[in-house]
This record gives C-alpha cells, structure tokens and sequence, in this order.
C-alpha cells in the first residue's frame, strides 16, 4: 500500500475544500497539503450554484441586517457567535474572490451587482448571472494552481480516517482509476465533502452529494448536529428536480397556483406586491421553509397544477421581459426550454419543492474543529452552526469561503503547535483494516441484497416519511426501515469486481454513507418533538423553545440506532423572537 505524507490533508475539492487548501498554500508555503477529491474539483457541487453569494456591501445594508436575517431566517437556532463572524468575514470573502479573478455582476455604474433573496431585508447577494457558483469555483481553482504546495489527488475517493491515540492521523481513499488503496498521513485532516442531498428521490444535489464526509466524521466517533433539518427548495423543476434559482423570484418572477392567485399572500408573507416590484422578504421573497410548506398545503387544498410528473405551482417570470431574463437569469431559461419544453419568456414555467440542502452536519465549533483532534469540517457537510433550522439563500456560498478559511487557519495552528503525526505501527494496521474490509466488500460472494435495491427503498422511505411535514408514527417507521437497511447492507454483493474505475464499489460505499446520514435524520426529527423551521412535524405543530432551544447531536454506533443527545445554542444578542414575513421591514 502506497503512503502519502502531508501536513494538513483535506478531503473535498468543492468551495470549502479548495478555499481551505489556499488558505493554507497562503499561509504557510512550506506545509504540504494534499487535497483530495472524488471528482475532479470543477464538477463538484457547488459548480452548481446559481443565484449567488450573500455578503454586506451597500451603503444602505449592515452587518446587523445580515445578522437579524440570518438568525431568524434560521428560527434561532443558529449559533450567534459564528454568525456574527459570518457576517463581518463575508465582504472580505467575496472581495477576495473578486481580486483572484471572479467576474461579479455589476451595476451601469461598474460597481458591484447585488440581487435580492429570500428571507433578507436588504439587497445582498452577489452573483454573476445566475452560473454564480461555477465563477466561483473557477477562480478557486485557478488560483488554487498557483500554489505547488497543494498536491491533488482527483478520482481519489476516501474511505475511513485514522486515527492513533485519539487523535486524527490521516486517512485510506482508493484511487479510483487503478483500484489501489492508499494511505495518507497527515498531522491534521480538514474535511469538506459536501452535502447529502442524494438520499432522497428528488433532489437538486448532483450525484456525488452522498454524505460521505459527515459519515467518516460519524464514524470516527464525532456527532453529526441538526440533521433533522433538511431544506426544501421551493422552486424544482417536476421533470428533473433541476434547480430555478431564488433569483428567478429575485428579479421579480411570482407563484401562481391553479387559479392564477399569488397564493404565499395567504399564508402571511403578504402583502400582494406590484409585478416584477418584489417588496424584499415577503411573498415570493419568504424563507424557503416557509413557501415549501405554503405548497403542501395548496397542494392538499386542491389548488396544485397537475403536471405528467405529479403536482406543481407556476412561477411566472414573463413580465421580466427577455432582455432581462437573457442578461439575469440566462441559465434559467436555457433549462426550463430543455428539461420542460416551456420558455420563460412566453409560459410560467411549473415547479415544486425539491430537497436541496442540509442544515445539519458533521459537529464543529467556531473555529471549525470537531471533538477528534487535529479533525476540522467546514462547508455543507459540516454544522457550524450558521443555518440554524432554515438555511437563507445565498449564504452557503459565503460560508464556504469564511469557513473553509477558518477551518484551514485552525488547521495550520494545531500543526504548529507541534501535534505529532501518528504511530507507524498503529496507523499501518488501521489502514491494512480498512483496505480489507473494502477487499471483503468486493469479492464477497452469494450476496443477498443489491445496491440499486436497498438505495431505492432508502430514498422511498426518506420521501415518505422524512419530507416537509412529518409525524411521529411515520418517522418512528422510517427508523425501522432504515435500521433494517442497515443490517442487510451487510448482505450486498457487487457485479463489478474488477478494479479500474468500479463504480459498483464506489456506489456500494457511498450507500453506506447516505444510510448512516439518514438514520442520523430521522432519529434527530422523531426525538425533536416541536416545530421549528424546515423540521415541521404535524403532531407537534408549535416551535418549543423551553425544550427544543436545543442542538441535536447523533452519536454513531455500529449496529444500533444512534443515541441523540443535545447541546446549548449560543445566544449573543438577539432573543428568540416571531418570524414575522407579512410585510413589515423588520
Ligand atoms: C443546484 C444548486 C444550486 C445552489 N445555489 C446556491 C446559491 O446560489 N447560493 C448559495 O449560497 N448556495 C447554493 N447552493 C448550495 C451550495 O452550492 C452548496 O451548499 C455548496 O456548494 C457546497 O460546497 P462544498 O464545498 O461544501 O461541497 P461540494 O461543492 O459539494 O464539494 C464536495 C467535495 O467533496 C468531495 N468528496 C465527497 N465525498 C468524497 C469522498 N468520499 N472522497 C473524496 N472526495 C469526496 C467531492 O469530490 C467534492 O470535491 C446550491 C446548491 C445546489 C445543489
């Protein structure tokens, strides 16, 4: 087994993991970095992105608007203490990103453009055009080559961490073109490997957004928080569960149901606002849990516009015109014409919710470090908290960036604070273990189970059960099924057991991370017994903060359910309060 020595490994070459590996090539050239990644970066996820980055910039914004907006889009519980920091390191961030190259949106007057989001009462969010996460990505990447400290490992995809006298020592990944395990060493591990919205049916996450980083994280004894909070996006297309950006509604485009009625007015984010005009942080501009829910009930109200692919409302944007549609929002329109045969121009387009987003994720303080030593998280697999119970739009990009930076500065601190790296003996036998029981998955014969098969009726049961209202009845049942799932993993045998490029594997690996997430989800929403931002349960329909002011923290256990434990969030300076979307500027 070949051994790779580095100072600092990071697992993820998304915006979290490329910005962290910067951070570090920036701050100490002579620590050797290997950045390690199951795609090639520039197909990561948050190439993806559409709508853009939120950071303060206009005369007429505050850090303290960014603030407020933030913690009660998040239904407070957000830790303040790191949101604070994400608000005064987001401008920095994202000027940052302007000097390595990142072709922002202007305004006629060449200073920066910003559009408005859901759930902010200001205009904030930075974009270019609506491919703002693929400008973003690129110019980490490009700058990223700058640096020949930062050693890539594309098509390298991670397995388990090691660890030696309780403290992370490095990790296995196999590299996926010749099926070889390999080892890296390294003094600390900081692990950005992106979402895990793959374990439901309908998602707008690329494939690879399996949960795996949060499951190394999970099984290395670090708890997974909040990951009962699973957003939903309003705005899916039914064909695909491709995304319309929060922008579409940005710039002005509304949802109709059946009748033709801008219905979020009867669910208080009104008043109605004049066409194209949105009046910031109403109606169309409410928080993503709030319009999500507001189409669940239309839906059971009868008022859905029933599609060939189930349910949908209709987001209308042809009073935008093309010219601006075009300039804003090209992307949009290029994607509706191919995935729905419908032009935005000339027909409102038909969507629904779709799953997007985490809230939860792998347990981290402020400084981005986890309970293991010498392991940091940062990003969407990680749970800082910034998001609270509801995510606002446009501040994941800014949190990658301020934290995949802070999470690589703390990183940088533990090496020089002289943490050894790990015992030969005890990290030669870890990973001696961890390539034999891949070589056990592989050649095991007179399996049972599938991967297609057991994926299925994870992703069926998650739908079911685990969607944007839930009950106790229902969620105690998806525990069942998925404890089951479990068990008869342990009985899949592969197709493929050869060793270039094994997708089978790879598949095969990246169930067993999407079935510890979703037990850690629905574990976390049947012992959350309230109401609280994208967690909504109908047998509990009040939020309850006497009880549930409360993270929610899910500790692994090999063959169990895991035990949900809970601690404090941290309050600075603002109360739990109303979220209050009818139209007052608060
Ligand atoms: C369609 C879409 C649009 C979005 N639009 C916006 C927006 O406009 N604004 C906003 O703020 N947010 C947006 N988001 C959310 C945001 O883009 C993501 O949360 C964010 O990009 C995640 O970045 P990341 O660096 O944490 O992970 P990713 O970009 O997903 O990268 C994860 C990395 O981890 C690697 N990895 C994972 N597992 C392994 C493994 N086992 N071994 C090796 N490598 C591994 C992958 O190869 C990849 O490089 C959007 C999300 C989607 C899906």
């Amino acid at each position: 087994m070949e051994t790779i020595r580095a100072d600092v490994v990071v697992l993820g070459a998304g915006g979290a993991g490329l910005r962290a590996a910067i951070a570090l090539a920036e701050a100490d050239p002579a620590l050797r970095i290997a950045l390690i990644s199951k795609v090639y970066p520039m197909r990561s996820h948050t190439c993806a992105a559409e709508g853009g980055a939120a950071g303060v910039i206009k005369a007429d914004d505050s850090l303290e608007h960014h603030f407020n907006d933030t913690v009660g889009g998040g239904d407070w519980l957000c830790d303040q203490d790191a949101v604070e920091y994400l608000v005064r390191e987001a401008p920095k961030e994202l000027i940052q990103l302007e000097h390595w190259g990142c072709p922002w949106s202007r305004e006629s007057n060449g200073s920066v453009a910003v559009r408005p989001f859901g759930g902010m009462i200001k205009q904030r969010t930075w974009f270019a055009a609506d491919k703002s996460g693929f400008h973003i990505l690129h110019t980490l990447f490009q700058t990223s080559l700058q640096f020949a400290s930062i050693r890539r490992f594309d098509e390298f995809y991670a397995t388990e961490l090691l660890a030696d006298e309780g403290r992370c020592a490095g990790l296995t990944a196999i590299e996926m073109r010749s099926g070889q395990i390999h080892r890296f060493d390294a003094r600390a591990v900081i692990i950005a490997g992106g979402g895990a919205g793959r374990m439901f049916p309908f998602t707008t996450n690329g494939a690879i957004k399996t949960g795996d980083g949060m499951a190394l994280a999970y099984r290395a004894g670090v708890p997974l928080k909040d990951m009962e909070f699973v957003q939903y996006h309003p705005t899916g297309l039914p064909s695909t569960g491709t995304l319309l950006t929060e922008a579409c509604r940005g710039e002005g485009g509304v949802l109709l149901n059946r009748n033709g009625r801008r219905f979020l007015q009867d669910y208080g984010m009104g008043p109605e606002t004049p066409l194209g005009h949105p009046v910031l942080k109403t109606m169309e501009l409410g928080p993503r849990d709030r319009v999500s829910q507001a189409f669940w009930h239309e839906q059971r109200k009868g008022n859905a516009v029933p599609t060939q692919w189930g349910d949908a409302m209709l987001l209308d944007m042809r009073h935008l015109g093309e010219k601006k549609i075009n300039e804003r929002l090209p992307l949009v329109r290029d994607m509706s014409i191919s995935y729905m045969g419908v032009d935005p121009v000339t027909d409102p387009v038909p969507v629904r919710p779709v799953v997007h987003y985490m809230m939860g994720g792998i347990h981290t303080d402020i400084r981005a470090a986890t309970s293991l030593p010498g392991l940091y998280a940062a990003g969407e697999c990680a749970c800082v908290s910034i998001n609270g119970a509801n995510r606002l739009g446009s501040n994941s990009l800014t949190e990658l960036l301020v934290f995949g930076r802070r999470a690589a500065l703390s990183a940088m601190e533990y090496v020089q604070s002289g943490a050894r790296p790990g015992a030969e003996a005890a990290l030669s036998a870890a990973a001696v273990a961890a390539q034999a029981r891949i070589r056990d998955l592989m050649q095991r014969g007179g399996g049972t189970e599938t991967v297609a098969g057991l994926r299925k009726e994870m992703m069926h049961t998650m739908e079911q059960h685990a969607g944007i209202y839930r009950t106790g009845d229902g969620l105690a049942e998806a525990c069942g099924k998925l404890a089951d799932l479990r068990r008869r993993y342990a009985r899949i045998e592969l197709h493929d057991k050869t060793n270039v490029y094994n997708t089978d594997l790879l598949q095969a690996l990246e169930l067993g991370s999407m079935l510890d997430c979703a037990e850690a989800v629905t574990q976390s929403a049947l012992a959350r017994k309230e109401s609280r931002g994208a967690h909504q349960r109908l047998d509990f329909a009040e939020r309850d903060d006497r009880n549930y002011l409360r993270h929610s923290l899910a500790f692994y256990h090999p063959t169990q359910a895991p035990r949900v434990d809970y601690s404090d969030v941290v309050i600075t300076k603002s109360q739990p309060g109303v979220r209050d979307y009818s139209g007052g500027h608060k």
